[in-house]
């Protein structure tokens, strides 16, 4: 890890020892990233062009059944995953408990543009409500089919919690 990023961690107060704690690979900021729908927020969001093209097979395949998926959030910057750590380190959050739900700037799958948060009406975005929801249930028994896996599943061994909503795309092109 370069010095200036290091730099930028320090500030969080983010340690060498944190990094090593870390189980979650290194992701490379993704490139050629494409503009996206807006998020259900109104956010401009990109991913790559291979998630684009599978994410919208996706929504649009689960639509014909009856279920409405929503973008929460797509590519995050590491500069953004800084930001959105000393946010909640200024709301007076331990820094412990954040990295427990916010990878360390640097280790977010959102990084790459491949990694989607996904919603459906009625359900309080980013909770582990989601997982009682029939989007959830076809989205388990689909998304394979459409590339996506979900990335942090009940009981993984990364260090984040169980994130229902946060699915990524394998697709590379
Ligand atoms: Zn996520």
């Amino acid at each position: 890890m370069n010095k200036n990023r290091m730099g930028k961690l320090g500030k969080l107060g983010i340690t060498e020892e944190n990094i090593l704690a870390c189980k979650l690979p290194e992701y490379e900021q993704g490139k050629n990233l494409v503009q996206a729908e807006d998020d259900m927020f109104g956010r401009t969001q990109h991913m790559t062009p291979a998630t684009l093209s599978c994410w919208l097979r996706l929504k649009q395949s689960a639509e014909n059944e009856g279920i409405t998926l929503q973008l929460v959030s797509a590519f995050r910057s590491i500069d953004y995953q800084c930001e959105l750590i000393a946010a909640k380190l200024e709301k007076g959050q331990d820094l412990a408990q954040i990295l427990s739900v916010n990878a360390i700037p640097g280790f977010s799958e959102h990084h790459t543009g491949r990694a989607l948060d996904i919603s459906t009406p009625d359900c309080e975005p980013l909770s582990e409500a989601f997982e009682k929801t029939p989007a959830f249930k076809w989205l388990q028994a689909n998304a394979s089919r459409f590339d996506f896996t979900l990335s942090f599943p009940r009981g993984n061994t990364s260090g984040i919690s169980y994130e229902p909503w946060h699915w990524a795309c394998q697709s590379l092109d």
